[in-house]
């Protein structure tokens, strides 16, 4: 091994063999390995038992009747953690954004009015689809440091409310904002409009209810709290994003991103396209470890929580004023440095974290505290390794983040 693992989650997969996998996999081969702990906010860490699920024997999904049994398992598995009898789960294999981008596609028909709530960046590139599938977009903007507030939107739908339906992010990861989806959502039901949410960076973190809050679709992704790498799109459609989709006077301008293409998988046993089955296989045991773990959104409460004191207390200052997530803590990039000198200081003490991107370039670091991520000890080792960085670059701290960081997740 050329590196050094340095974290409990990262333990070497390289030197082992699994059952059907053939020789250990070496390093010499050209594969990538990683030397720094992942404390992003997606792609997060994933967990050893997922890695090894990742490696079995492949299947051809396509004529093995036993993989639309084993999809559907993961599709009603997903529907009950969600709280939904009325909602049909998909998976699609693409990234996150394919799930954002098929439920626009779906949805979106040439000349419809598309309601787009922005206090975000997420929140904000949802107009690009609507736009590229033929629809208008209507920006409903808002502060970026705080979330959108419902009596502020009740009174601008009382005025307004001719659309085919409205679009609307959970967390707006760039920024880490989080929206009161509860409140949101039955707002805009109240004027019959249907709603997509996106909930990729919040799902699995911080519960979500579908019963209680029925998004018409929710779009979720295999890499952020689930803890599974990139590739897979998850999403729940309610009926009332079923009925616009078969009111449909045009085709959907996409069949890769087609969700009624998807829609009847178990009933034709046949899939629109040869499913990743390696990729489901990891999505099977990374489900299964969120389902075996009945204190995951407390964890993630008290984690988040601490974290924003360390920074606080240290005399950083966090992006949001209000709307914190449980799954990402965003703080602004500190007077006499930048980004990169901190991203840098940090991955030379073995942990990445993030910047951000678009309207918040340069002027925030984001720590990733989801899903496997989301452990003390990694934490622990984080605001250590911070603590050190910006000590470095002579950046006075008037706390130290461990220490208070501890303090707070043994008073919660
Ligand atoms: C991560 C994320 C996505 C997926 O997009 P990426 O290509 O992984 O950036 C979509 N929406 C939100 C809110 C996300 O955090």
């Amino acid at each position: 091994m050329n590196h050094e693992v340095k974290n409990g989650a990262g333990s070497n997969a390289a030197s082992r063999s699994f059952p059907g996998s053939g020789a250990a996999i070496r390093p010499a081969s050209g594969l990538l390995q990683v030397s720094y702990e992942l404390m992003t906010p997606g792609p997060t860490q994933v967990a050893e038992n997922v890695r090894q699920a990742l490696s079995l024997p492949c299947v051809n999904p396509d004529l093995d009747p036993d993989f639309y049994s084993f999809t559907e398992g993961i599709c009603h598995d997903l529907e009950r953690f969600f709280h939904t009898e009325d909602h049909q789960a998909l998976i699609l294999s693409g990234e996150g954004i394919l799930g954002i981008e098929a439920a626009f596609a779906s949805m979106t028909e040439p000349g419809d009015r598309v309601l787009v709530l922005d206090n975000g960046v997420y929140g904000r590139g949802n107009a690009d689809f609507v736009s590229l599938y033929g629809g208008t977009p209507v920006l409903y903007s808002t502060d970026y440091h705080a979330p959108i507030d419902p009596s502020a939107l009740e009174s601008y739908l009382a005025a307004d409310h001719g659309f085919a339906f409205a679009a609307l992010v959970h967390c707006d990861t760039p920024s880490g904002m989080l929206n009161d989806i509860d409140a949101l959502v039955p707002i805009l039901h109240r004027y019959g409009i249907p709603v997509i949410v996106d909930a990729v960076s919040s799902a699995f973190g911080m519960p979500i209810d579908l019963e209680k809050t029925p998004a018409d679709i929710l779009c979720l992704g295999s890499q952020k709290a689930l803890s599974a790498p990139p590739g897979l799109s998850m999403l729940l459609v309610g009926p009332a994003a079923w009925e616009k989709m078969d009111r449909r006077r045009t085709p959907i301008a996409s069949f890769y991103a087609s969700l009624p293409a998807m829609r009847n998988y178990a009933r034709d046993q046949w899939f629109p396209y040869t499913m990743p089955s390696a990729d489901m296989n990891g999505l099977r045991q990374a489900l299964n470890n969120v389902l075996s773990d009945p204190g995951i959104f407390l964890r993630h409460g008290k984690l988040a929580a601490a974290s924003r004191a360390a920074l606080r207390e240290a005399g950083l200052s966090l992006y949001e004023r209000a709307g914190f997530s449980d799954t990402v803590s965003v703080f602004l990039v500190p007077d006499g440095t930048t980004d990169r000198e901190i991203l840098s200081g940090m991955r030379r003490e073995g942990i990445l974290l993030a910047g951000s991107f678009d309207v918040l370039a340069g002027k925030v670091i984001r720590i990733g505290h989801m899903g496997e991520n989301a452990r003390a000890e990694k934490l622990q080792r984080t605001f250590r390794a911070l603590q050190k960085v910006l000590t470095g670059l002579e950046i006075p701290l008037q706390a130290d983040m461990e220490q208070v960081f501890l303090e707070k997740l043994q008073e919660s």
